[in-house]
């Protein structure tokens, strides 16, 4: 499954930032993903909860910032947010466009509490 090696791979890039000792303060993965990153969020959240099961980072949760597809237009300078995968300007209808965002598939933030408090 697609998803599973993403959450798998979050949770090494949270590695590489956070120390193992420090995991289990970590609170809050903020991640953004683009429209046209072929992920499935649902299913991603899914994954990352089987993921971290049992693992330092068990308390964490992941949040999900979604980005729309938009093209940037070189003939009308717009930009704007289109359908998924058609690079077509909706305002003018040039093809002489380039994708702006929506493709996006980033850990942006990782949140860890500066202090462990209390086992919940
Ligand atoms: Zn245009």
């Amino acid at each position: 499954m697609h998803e599973l090696s993403i959450a798998q791979s979050i949770v090494d890039i949270v590695g590489q930032y956070v120390p193992p000792a420090e995991q289990e303060r970590v609170r809050t993965i903020s991640v953004r993903i683009g429209a046209m990153a072929g992920v499935v969020p649902d299913s991603l959240q899914f994954c990352f909860t089987a993921v971290i099961h049992q693992t330092p980072l068990e308390r964490a949760s992941m949040e999900i910032e979604h980005i729309p597809f938009t093209v940037s237009c070189h003939s009308c300078s717009c930009t704007s947010e289109t359908e998924p995968g058609i690079a077509l300007c909706p305002l003018c209808g040039s093809a002489d466009t380039e994708i702006a965002s929506g493709t996006e598939l980033q850990v942006v933030s990782i949140d860890v509490d500066e202090e462990l408090t209390g086992a919940s």
